[in-house]
């Protein structure tokens, strides 16, 4: 582990969450904590974390949550953009000086002490570090109607999740360019020129995303809680 680094974490809170029926996802409450609390607890847990700021969209942003603000000294709140990549920048712009910056959708309520120590371990050496497991799916690449255009290998594909983590000049430097089409950090970070790895998170690292997602999750927490007694 090094020690030195000083990590800022940044949390994309401000989604609409238009595939839940407009349902606050970080705010939906599993095993009786809100989603964006369990998404926050591995990062609160490390002390290279110094700050960690959380963007929620404009109503919340001007009157956040108690059970947000005192988690945790090091938590602060923006307001969100209107793209997850707007978020992403507005929090960017928020964070103090800091070594390595992690992103980490507040909608990520899995992830683990592991996966967040190994991305800033190699973030902290010099390269991002993406969360992410291998396709078990093969992906088909379609045209407007559907019809199917290309069939990649599916050995080289991988599905990005987050925590997507990233010495801070690079990130600061992705930030600073044209966000126009980005889903994800990394790719901001690969516009330029940023060398990215990814790290097998195995496929619990799942976001939150439609309804059916919550019982996934809720049965994932609870199997891992039963482990750990
Ligand atoms: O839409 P998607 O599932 O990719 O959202 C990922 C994360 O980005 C979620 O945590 C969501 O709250 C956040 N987001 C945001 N601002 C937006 C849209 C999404 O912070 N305008």
């Amino acid at each position: 582990m090094i020690a030195s680094a000083r990590v800022g974490v940044v949390v994309p809170a401000a989604g609409s969450g238009e595939r839940m029926g407009g349902v606050r996802k970080p705010f939906l409450e599993l095993e009786g904590e809100p989603v964006l609390i369990h998404a926050l607890r591995p990062f609160l847990a490390d002390v290279r974390v110094t700050s960690v700021i959380v963007a929620l969209g404009v109503a919340d942003a001007a009157d956040p949550p108690a059970w947000l603000t005192g988690a945790d000294p090091r938590i602060h709140v923006v307001q969100g953009g209107r793209t997850r990549a707007e978020s992403v920048r507005n929090a960017v712009a928020a964070l103090p000086e800091v070594d390595v910056i992690a992103v980490h959708d507040a909608a990520r309520p899995l992830v683990t002490p592991e996966v967040v120590d190994h991305c800033i371990e190699i973030a902290a050496a010099g390269e991002g570090a993406v969360a992410g497991c291998p396709a078990v799916d093969t992906v088909k690449q379609v045209d407007g109607e559907g019809r199917i255009v290309a069939t990649p290998d599916r050995s080289r594909l991988w599905y990005a999740h987050t925590p997507q983590v990233f010495p801070a000049a690079m990130a600061r430097r992705a930030y600073a360019a044209d966000l126009a089409g980005a889903t994800d950090d990394a790719s901001l970070v690969e516009r330029v020129g940023g060398v990215v790895r990814m790290v097998d998170a195995g496929a619990s690292n799942l976001k939150v995303t439609r309804v059916e997602d919550v019982a996934v999750a809720e049965a994932l927490l609870r199997a891992r809680r039963g482990r750990a007694k």
